[in-house]
């Protein structure tokens, strides 16, 4: 019996619309008529009806097998590979890394990992002004241009000695 038997016959016997259903489960209407329909669902998905509605639903619960440490662990999202533990992230990362650069390095052509794709947040630097108030002040000019605006020339009007 799939989930999506095993769902609507809960719902024809209990005569509960999707809304209903959705809320007693704990979750949105829209993965509910997936399953209603397609018999599509998330392993997240499958826990939670597990949670709600007793063993019976505990098959359809697909558990992954942690690379790292080897527990048990459902993935919250696709691109989710260990359990939840931060060293296991870690670890996994710097393996794709490292697996990465090994087939750069032998000069096959490679996508990059997900965590090479986003560019790392730039720190904020303020702008400095070529030479400071204090330098400004003493004499320093700023040159041609600074020199024409403080004589109150416009942009390319030379000065002319005669
Ligand atoms: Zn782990």
């Amino acid at each position: 019996m799939t989930l999506q038997e095993r769902l609507v016959k809960y719902m024809t016997e209990n005569d509960l619309p999707v809304i209903t259903t959705a809320k007693l489960l704990g979750i949105g209407p829209t993965p509910v008529t997936l399953i209603k329909l397609k018999n599509k669902y998330t392993p997240a998905t499958a826990e939670k009806i597990y949670n709600a509605l007793g063993p019976d639903y505990l098959e359809y619960v697909e558990y992954s097998v942690c690379e790292c440490c080897g527990t048990k662990y459902i993935p919250r999202s696709t691109l989710q590979k260990t359990c939840e533990n931060t060293d296991c992230k870690k670890k996994h990362q710097a393996a794709t890394r490292k697996a990465y650069f090994e087939k750069v390095a032998a000069g096959e052509r490679v996508v990059k990992p997900h965590s090479e794709w986003r560019s790392r947040p730039k720190k904020y630097e303020p702008a400095k002004p070529a030479q400071s108030i204090p330098e400004f002040m003493s004499g320093k000019s700023y040159g041609e241009r600074q020199r024409e605006y403080l004589l109150g020339l416009q942009k390319g009007q030379r000065m002319v000695v005669r």
